[in-house]
């Protein structure tokens, strides 16, 4: 490493890039043209960018924290009662729906909302290719056909004109995702679901309090649907919710998340044993109380990762090959579960991204390339040969070849394969400088590109 640094700072010198102080031996720092810092990037033996540990996740305050849930573990009230119902209630205000219901996790929230509003064998969903597999297999578990759209690389989300082409007399719904946390444009895809008479349901699992205009996605389809997976910015371990404004939908969906058992208006007063078709996917008591914890402190995080992330999207602005995601108009909020960038190689001299990735690693800033291309996974293959599937659709349904061919999702592949960058949102909770710390990562490693190149790639 040394040897290399001098050589590199040798080559500087000879080449006319600089001029450099006593302090370089400490700090390899070189003054470049234009009185530009050039820092030597650390996976070449330079300084990192970033020392300090990037904020934990989850958060656990004790000793504040630990009364409550002693508090539900004592009382030996375990299964859903009054804290699971205090949860739901306070997670609807939050969105802003007339009602919420808990779920074991975000997939089962998926699962439940698309399967009571009858959507099954024989119907097509318009989804995004560019979200978490869960999304896609919760339309699978119903035996219904996911459509893919293609998304909108400057926004990383399903692309509304895409959206229209898709439809047919089978299509029933359209499932948009906030991927990332950030909204998807819900006007134009409200207006084109009203004008054929489809179903909305939000896919809100990584976007907690994001909003459009004054409404808080997953309170704008006809449904939403929430995860609280210890990743995401309400964590609870596992743990989920449908939200709607829809009495009788959500009548069904409890009845159906509690074994068909009556609940509501949706099957009657009559509690004569089961009514319905259903499952068992309760929330339990010690996890509302967590989630009720964590809720506290949802909106102030949600702040911070918003501010963090378009101060970080606007700085790195200056570095070209490197761009930040757009929002659409109507966004008044992202929650930015991820804060994603765009990596363009041919202005880092053809660096790979994941060359990239390593130096940024190397610079203590971890980021990742994010989701691969759903296609690459054998899953909707293998629902298309299950016994299920076969029953309910022809041979000519089933072509796999046919289905690929026509759910081509060029944007999508484009930003899975070659230009996502994520940053995860608890690196968003902190200061200024550390987002500073993030542009000179990059920064650093885009001005010394070839030398990067030459010893890693060569
Ligand atoms: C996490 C997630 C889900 C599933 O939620 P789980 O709670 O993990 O089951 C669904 N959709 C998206 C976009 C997600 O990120």
């Amino acid at each position: 490493m040394g040897i290399k640094r001098r050589d590199f700072i040798k080559k500087s010198i000879m080449g006319g890039i600089g001029i450099w102080t006593t302090s370089i031996f400490q700090t390899p720092y070189v003054w470049g043209q234009g009185g530009r810092d050039v820092k030597l990037p650390a996976i070449l033996g330079g300084k990192k960018s970033h020392y300090d540990l990037w904020p934990a996740w989850p958060v656990w305050k004790s000793p504040t924290y630990d009364e409550q849930i002693l508090k539900v573990l004592q009382s030996g009230v375990w299964s859903r009662a009054t804290v699971t119902s205090e949860f739901e209630k306070k997670w609807a205000e939050m969105v802003g729906t007339k009602r919420c219901l808990s779920v074991v996790n975000g997939t089962n929230a998926l699962i439940t909302a698309i399967s009571q509003f009858n959507i099954g064998p024989g119907d097509e969903v318009i989804v995004s290719p560019y979200t978490f597999v869960a999304t896609v297999q919760a339309i699978l578990m119903n035996g219904a056909i996911p459509v893919f759209a293609d998304i909108d690389s400057e926004t990383f989300q399903i692309n509304p004109k895409k959206i229209e082409q898709k439809i047919t007399s089978k299509t029933k719904a359209i499932l948009p995702v906030h991927i990332l946390g950030i909204p998807a444009d819900m006007i134009r895809i409200m207006q084109i679901a009203r004008k054929h008479n489809l179903i909305v349901i939000e896919d809100a699992c990584q976007a907690h309090l994001a909003q459009i205009k004054d409404k808080r996605v997953g309170s704008i389809g006809d449904a939403g649907c929430f995860s609280f997976q210890t990743s995401k910015n309400l964590p609870i371990g596992e743990g989920g919710a449908v939200v709607s404004d829809n009495d009788m939908f959500v009548d069904k969906c409890f009845s159906f998340h509690n074994l068909g058992f009556p609940y509501g208006a949706s099957v009657g007063a009559v509690a004569n044993g089961s009514l319905n078709i259903g499952t068992k996917i309760r929330f339990t008591e010690y996890q509302a109380a967590i989630g009720l914890m964590q809720m506290q402190n949802l909106e102030k995080e949600t702040e911070m990762r918003w501010e963090n992330g378009r101060y970080l999207s606007e700085r790195i602005k200056i570095i070209p090959g490197i761009l930040p995601c757009k929002l659409y108009p109507e966004t008044t909020k992202a929650a930015f579960h991820l804060l994603p960038l765009r990596y363009v190689k041919s202005e880092f001299k053809n660096m790979s991204r994941s060359l990239f990735l390593e130096a940024m690693r190397a610079e203590g800033v971890p980021c990742s390339s994010g989701y691969t291309s759903l296609y690459t996974q054998p899953f909707i293959k293998a629902a298309f040969e299950s016994k299920l599937y076969q029953k309910i659709y022809s041979k000519k349904e089933l072509n796999y070849a046919d289905f690929l061919a026509n759910n081509q999702c060029p944007a999508n592949d484009k930003i899975c394969n070659e230009e996502a960058i994520w940053i995860t949102q608890n690196m968003l909770l902190t200061g200024k400088s550390s987002m500073d710390d993030i542009v000179t990562a990059i920064e650093k490693i885009h001005d010394n590109a070839e030398k990067i190149i030459q010893k890693f790639e060569k």
